[in-house]
């Protein structure tokens, strides 16, 4: 019997984990992403004309790190571990404002990884034979049994991405847009604050729970590992729906208030400003992907809380349905 001919739509972690798994399943599977390159919200910006020693130095964006408590994930993290790409971080993070009774709290192990996350998303891709990025898809049609991309026929295709991009592919009375019509989405601000030296005190992240303005703050230098005086601060989605359609207008808040969460860190060298308009989903779905038997759906809104590891989750039980017929 033939492979079944499967094509995965969007290039985060949750489309190559789906992809792969689909691959591995059997399937002859192409992934498809709009980006330059892989990795989607596991992103990174590189650092250029800062003047600074560490010029054309990347940080990390989109997703600050990530977490793993899931078996199969767990495995794939201490496999990114044992080869150097990924590395443990923290379990503490400063506090700033109520709940905590201190300044510090402890949490899961939070892993990130020395050349970005992005690269830990490109990793699991090296494995797939068909990769096309700067490959934006502007439309899926049901075809008979299967579906039709821009045109091109498969026997399946899943959508890995926020659920409003993977609306505008489908009809409107499609029953995969029906599903995906009640996501609510919240945008993200994220601040690059490179400075020549740290002049503050040591700190992994910091959770900021008295602004409006910030919700996290990381020392991306510290995460890395390369020990870059160099902040990466998420706004809060209030202050970034505000500022969405000229994010650099928000940056003077920003400062302020990146010099109020982390002490010292006034008067950077260098500042950039990331837009992120579909950050974080609102609400989860219930179940970990939607499958009919034709077109799939899957990413970080599909399980119990929008992080790295339910994507990845989300593709991984996507894909290996995709390969079989039927639902
Ligand atoms: C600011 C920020 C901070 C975060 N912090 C954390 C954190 O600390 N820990 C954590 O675990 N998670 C964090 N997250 C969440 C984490 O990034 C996501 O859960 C995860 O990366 C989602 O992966 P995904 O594959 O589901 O979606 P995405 O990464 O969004 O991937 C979707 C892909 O689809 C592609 N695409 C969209 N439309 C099309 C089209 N028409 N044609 C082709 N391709 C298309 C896009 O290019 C993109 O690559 C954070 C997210 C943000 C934005």
């Amino acid at each position: 019997m033939a492979a079944r001919r499967v094509a995965v739509i969007g290039g985060g972690i949750a489309g190559v984990a789906c992809a792969l798994a689909a691959h591995r399943s059997g399937a002859e599977v192409t992934l498809l992403d709009r980006g330059r390159v892989l990795g989607g919200r596991m992103a990174s910006r590189r650092m250029r004309g800062t003047g600074l020693p560490y010029d054309g130095r990347t940080a990390d964006v989109g997703a600050g790190y990530l977490t793993a408590d899931d078996a199969g994930f767990e495995a794939v993290v201490a496999d990114w571990v044992g080869r150097g790409l990924a590395r443990p971080w923290t379990r503490s993070f400063d506090v700033r404002g109520e709940p905590s009774p201190t300044d510090r709290i402890d949490g899961p192990l939070r892993y990130a990884a020395p050349q970005g996350l992005r690269s830990l998303v490109e990793d699991l891709a090296a494995d797939l034979p068909s990769v096309v990025s700067s490959r934006e898809v502007e439309i899926v049609e049901r075809s008979g049994s299967g579906a039709l991309v821009d045109g091109d026929r498969y026997d399946a295709v899943a959508l890995a991405m926020p659920g409003p991009q993977a609306m505008d592919l489908l009809a409107a009375d499609d029953p995969a847009a029906e599903v995906l019509r009640a996501q609510r989405w919240e945008p993200v601000l994220a601040l690059v604050a490179a400075f020549e030296r740290r002049t503050w005190p040591v700190l992994d992240g910091v959770f900021v729970n008295d602004s409006a303005v910030l919700s996290f703050v990381a020392d991306d230098g510290r995460r890395r590992g390369d020990d870059a005086p160099v902040l990466v601060a998420h706004s809060t989605g209030v202050l970034a729906a505000r500022h969405l359609d000229e994010p650099a207008s928000a940056l003077p808040l920003l400062l302020a208030a990146l010099a109020q969460a982390v002490p010292g860190a006034t008067e950077p060298t260098w500042v950039d400003v990331r837009r992120w308009s579909l950050a974080r989903p609102r609400v989860q779905h219930d179940r970990e992907h939607w499958w009919d038997g034709t077109l799939g759906l899957c990413g970080d809104a599909w399980g119990p809380r929008s992080r790295i590891q339910a994507a990845w989750r989300s593709g991984s039980g996507l894909g290996a349905r995709l390969a079989l017929s039927g639902i």
